[in-house]
Parts: C-alpha cells; structure tokens; sequence
C-alpha cells in the first residue's frame, strides 16, 4: 500500500507550528470554576505552565469539596486535634480571620457547616430544615480556628466545625499569579478566576484596561457598565454569581451567618476594586453580607479600597473613587450619588 508521504507531514508540520507559536490565552477548570489567564504577546507554555500549576496545587490545599486537601484534612480532624498546615494556607487563614474580626463575623471562614448543607452549586441542592440550620449555625465560629504559627497548625475546637474558603481562596491565587508574573516580568495580563479578575499592568497602548460590571439581572457577559483601571483587582459577590432553583424560587450562595439563609438585604452585587485581590475577595463577600450601610462603613475604613453597589431597584452607588472608574451604559440603571 502506497501512503502519500505528504498527507502524513502536513497535519504534523502544522502542528508544530501551532505548538511553538505563543498562545495568547489559556483556560483550564481549576478552583471549581473557569480560570482564563491571558499573557497577551508575553505568553509562552512554559510560563502558562508554571501559572496553572500554582492554580492546581493551591487547589489541592484549599478545596473543601475535594478529599484530602490540607483544608479537608483539618476539617476531619475537627474537635480531635491540630493539623500541620502549609504557610500558604496560614496565609490565607490569618487573612480570613481579620475579615471575619473586620466584619463582625458577617464573613466566616468557619461558615463550611451551612454551605454543606444548602448544597448550592453541586447537584443536589437543597433547603435544609430549620433544625439543620440552628445546628449549622451553631457550628459557625472563627474564634473557634485556632491557628498556632510557630507549630504551623491548624485546629478547629469543636466536631463538627468546616472551614470554606470559598469567598477568599481565590483571591489568594490570583496574588500568587501576580507574584509570578512579576517575577516573569512581564508587562501586561489579565487574571480571571470564575470572575474575581486581576487586571495586571496598563494595555498594550499604555492606557487603563476596561473591565465590564456583570448586569446581575441579565446574561452573563450582559455588561451594565465598564471600570477602566490599571494594575487593580476587581472581585464582584452577588445574587447571579452561583445559584439554585429549588421550587420554582432562586437561592444564591452568600449565606448569612445571622439566619443561615441566602444574604437578602436589596443588594443584587458588590463590586470591590482593591491593590490585592485577597481583600478584594474577601471583601466583596463580606460587605455584601454586611449589607449597605455597614459594608459602605467598613469600606470607607479601610485605605485604598472602592466599592459599587447594585440594589434590587436598580440603582447603583459607590465610594468617590470607584465612580471616577466607571461608566454606566444600561440605561435602565441609575446612579445616585
Ligand atoms: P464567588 O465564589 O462567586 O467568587 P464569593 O467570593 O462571594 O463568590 O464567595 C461565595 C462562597 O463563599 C460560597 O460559595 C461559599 O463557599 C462561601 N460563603 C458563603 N457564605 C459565606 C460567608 N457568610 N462567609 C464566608 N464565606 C461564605
Ligand atoms: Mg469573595
């Protein structure tokens, strides 16, 4: 049998050449979610490579929903004694322990007990009964994460208690992603991770990067206006972000620690725009547990942070400096000051 020679090199040549051009973006299903890294004209496998694997072992620390994770482990382990954890996740844990201090316990890292229990965003979401949730909330103490540094260990004081890190983890990786790239030196890229973005550097033109405000109310991509920042991270918590229907009625995955039900206080999302995408994160989920009035006070507390609101009226406000960034363009929204 004769076998063109042509017909084999071709699809190889072909190949080759697509495996040695950069590729402008990479996504891979990391951290429970989509995570796009795009190095623009920078990008090489190598440094993609280096990235995603960041991304993979962080996951391997942190999920709560995977087996055997150091995050598992301590959750195993609660009630019974300390476990050795690695300074990335100490990292993590101190920084969760501030917010939840921060937000009067509003965000709890300890909030594991609940989240198993609804079940939003696996395939069997459920309403758990009012039993269920007085045990859950029971469970629910950050005083109770007992962090020692010098042993690099971690304990949970009572059975029955679960960290989740859910509302902070991610914020975590998309500093480490910085961190490499600065290293990397590269100039420009843009991090998102399921929707807590970093936008690193200046555009190729010097000028601010765009990033679109999610419409909660519409499609994902449906844009309800537009932030031009420049080496910041923008982290959105609201109604859209993850969600069950159950009978007909939606239920989102930000849980009061107060009632151990779906957060609902007029607000459909927060906005963070932050220097580090940890507090950015970890700050969205807890002004929007906070709710408004207290989530604006803690924002104003802080130095360099801006906030925008969206409210279930549909409209929006925000901190002087987050305005200055944005431009409305649905018109069935409106801005107040
Ligand atoms: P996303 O995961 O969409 O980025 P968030 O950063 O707001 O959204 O995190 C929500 C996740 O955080 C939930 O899926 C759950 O794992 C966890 N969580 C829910 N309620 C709380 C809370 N009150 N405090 C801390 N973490 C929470
Ligand atoms: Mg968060």
């Amino acid at each position: 049998m004769k076998v063109s020679l042509t017909w084999v090199f071709l699809p190889v040549c072909l190949y080759l050449l697509a495996c040695t051009e950069a590729p402008q973006s990479q996504a891979e299903l990391v951290l429970g979610t989509v995570c796009t890294i795009n190095l623009y004209e920078e990008g090489s496998p190598q440094l993609y490579g280096t990235l995603f694997s960041r991304l993979r072992a962080i996951e391997m620390t942190m999920s709560a929903t995977m087996a055997d994770t150091v995050v598992d482990r301590i959750n195993q382990n609660a009630g019974i004694h300390p476990v050795p954890a690695p300074l990335d996740l100490i990292e993590v844990l101190d920084q969760a322990l501030r917010y939840a201090a921060l937000s009067e316990g509003a965000f709890d890292p300890t909030v594991g007990p609940l989240v198993q229990r609804w079940a939003i965003g696996s395939e069997h979401p459920r309403i758990p009964e009012p039993a269920e949730i007085e045990e859950a909330l029971s469970l629910i103490t950050w005083q109770d994460l007992v962090i020692d540094q010098d042993a690099a260990t971690v304990f949970l004081r009572r059975p029955g208690m679960a960290l989740d890190l859910g509302a902070i983890a991610k914020g975590y990786a998309a500093d480490e992603m910085v961190k490499i790239l600065q290293n990397a030196r590269i100039k420009r890229a843009i991090i998102d991770l399921g929707g807590n973005i970093f936008a690193y550097g200046v555009k190729q033109d010097g000028l601010s990067w765009r990033i679109g405000l999610q419409n909660p109310l519409d499609a994902r991509g449906t844009y309800l206006g537009i932030l031009a920042v420049q080496h910041k991270s923008i982290v959105t918590s609201g109604v859209y972000e993850r969600y069950a229907e159950i009978n007909g009625k939606r239920y989102h995955h930000i849980l009061s620690t107060q009632d151990g039900y779906p957060v609902d206080n007029g607000l459909l999302s927060v906005t963070i725009i932050a220097d580090y995408s940890i507090d950015a994160d970890a700050l969205s989920t807890s002004v929007f547990a906070l709710g408004y009035e207290k989530g604006r006070a803690l924002v104003e507390s802080l130095n360099h942070i801006e906030a925008i609101f969206v409210f279930e009226d549909k409209h929006i406000q925000g901190t002087p400096g987050a305005l200055a960034w944005f431009t409305l363009s649905d018109s069935q929204f409106s801005l107040m000051p």
